[in-house]
């Protein structure tokens, strides 16, 4: 078989090692426009920040490649021909293939703002923009930076740490609406403003200015005010790279469309990562996945499908991490935002310390003996604590009761050891609030985490 995959992020690679270890005789080719080998796309902030070098985020040796026979391509596919099987390449050739994965991650989205393709301003996804920035930020005061997401937050710190000034423009009333409740949303709100970033809440982009050479002078926002920078960095949000598909057949939506087997409708050709959108997304999971754990699992569920194996994406329990400058944040389970109707939450918040622990739980359809509904939980949230990932997720798989949760929450506690744990605190405002009396039972450590996961 001679598989070609196009993208060497999370998805192709893991894709291509699974596949690798599935079929001993398959020849494998992996080509990417944007480097050489596979790196870590999410640390692409600590190159800049000098933390780094892309040496450092090569998660695997050069010689990994030839070893495992996995060829490396460094080009760009123009086009895709399903009828004749073949790649069309910008260098001029051609590529055949038996069997296609396409694993081509996103593009920054832009709002069709005037002035947005002026110099200095840029999306931030790929190495390229790396160098881009490096550039284009060389000697700047001042920087706007468009977006409350992830990738925004990034921008801001990365600015910073070069004594940049930042002004960092969000749509929204606190940071990350669509994934933090407004409690954790503030906190974010505070944390961001008190390293020394002026965060404008409800303000979006209206305008990028420019000066006579068609540089970036300014921004006007929807305020009508106007915000002096020399560099502008748009961190809206990202879309499936799928445009050099026009004309292919495979169809796509918003994304390459894939089934549970992450297959097009062109049988043999499959889709992982950033740019497949499910037909039917498994449950609780939205038909696009731009993120990193979900790109890892696609190329898994990829490889299999491409090796003739049965194996439907099953990805489990969401899990997402991701830091606001110091402030660390992790998520498991499918934390709903606005509670639906059967939903309820317990959040504690540190009196001054910048630590929140949320947990919700859902009355689920099946019964105790006595016909009461049983409160199980159903996703964790913390911020500036850290729970141990399987813990987390045994507990959500297992849709264990609320109140077995509290008593044992301790033993998800994964801080340093000498950190303050307040999962007592979090019990005992439990109990005022509902007249319960209940105890923590466990503390953090190795034994008490073993404990729960053997249910014991
Ligand atoms: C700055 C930043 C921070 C992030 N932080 C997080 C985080 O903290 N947590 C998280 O879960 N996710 C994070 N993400 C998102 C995560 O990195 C992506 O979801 C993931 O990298 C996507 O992997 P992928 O394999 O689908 O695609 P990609 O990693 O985008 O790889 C696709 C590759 O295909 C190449 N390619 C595309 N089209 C062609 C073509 N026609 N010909 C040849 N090559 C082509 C591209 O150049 C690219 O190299 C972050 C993203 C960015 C940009």
């Amino acid at each position: 078989m001679d598989l070609v995959i196009i993208g060497n992020g999370i998805a192709g690679i893991t894709a291509a090692r699974h596949v690798r270890k599935l079929d001993a005789g398959a020849r494998i080719t992996v080509i990417s426009a944007e480097t050489d080998h596979f790196y870590s796309r999410t640390a692409l902030m600590y190159i800049y920040m000098g933390d780094m070098t892309y040496t450092h985020t090569k998660p695997y040796e050069d010689g990994f490649w030839k070893k495992n026979r996995i060829d490396l391509l460094r080009d760009y596919v123009e086009r895709v021909d399903t009828d004749a099987r073949c790649l069309h390449l910008r260098s001029g050739g051609t590529l055949r293939f038996d069997k296609l994965l396409l694993a081509t991650g996103s593009v920054p989205r832009f709002a069709g703002w005037p002035g947005e393709d002026a110099r200095g301003v840029q999306g931030f996804y790929s190495m390229q923009d790396l160098d881009r920035m490096e550039a284009d930020t060389a000697g700047v005061q001042h920087a706007v930076v468009v977006g409350g997401g992830l990738i925004g937050v990034e921008l801001a710190e990365m600015l910073h740490t070069r004594e940049i000034g930042v002004t960092l423009l969000v749509r929204s009333d606190w940071y990350l609406p669509a994934a933090l409740p407004e409690e954790e949303g503030r906190m974010v709100n505070d944390h961001i403003r008190a390293r020394g970033i002026d965060l404008r809440l409800k303000t979006e982009l209206a305008e990028v200015l420019t000066d006579d050479a068609g540089r970036v002078r300014a921004v006007r926002t929807n305020h009508g005010d106007e915000v002096g920078a020399q560099w502008v960095g748009i961190a809206i949000g990202v879309a499936p790279n799928i445009r050099f598909l026009e004309g292919s057949g495979i169809e796509t939506d918003r994304g390459i469309l894939v089934d549970r087997y992450m297959e097009t409708n062109v049988p043999g050709v499959f889709a992982a990562g950033d740019c497949a959108q499910h037909r039917t997304p498994p449950p609780e999971r939205p038909p696009l996945e731009p993120l990193w754990y979900a790109g890892r699992e696609q190329g898994a569920t990829a490889a299999f499908g491409i090796t003739d194996r049965v194996r439907p994406y099953a990805p489990g329990v969401f899990f997402n991490s991701a830091k606001f400058f110091d402030l660390e944040w992790q998520v498991y389970g499918r934390l709903q935002t606005t509670l639906p109707e059967h939903e309820r939450t317990l959040y504690w918040q540190h009196p001054t310390a910048e630590k929140a622990i949320r947990l919700n739980y859902a009355f689920a359809a099946d019964t105790s003996g006595d016909g009461a509904a049983v409160p199980r939980l159903t996703a964790v949230n913390v911020m500036g604590i850290r729970y141990r990932h399987d813990v987390c997720t045994h507990w959500i798989t297992e849709g264990t009761g609320i109140e077995t949760v509290l008593q044992n929450l301790g033993a998800a506690n994964f801080d340093p050891e000498f950190t303050p744990q307040h999962e007592a605190d979090f019990v005992a405002q439990y109990n005022r609030q509902t007249g319960r009396s209940l105890t923590l039972k466990r503390r953090r450590g190795w034994r008490q985490r073993l404990d729960v996961l053997a249910g014991s």
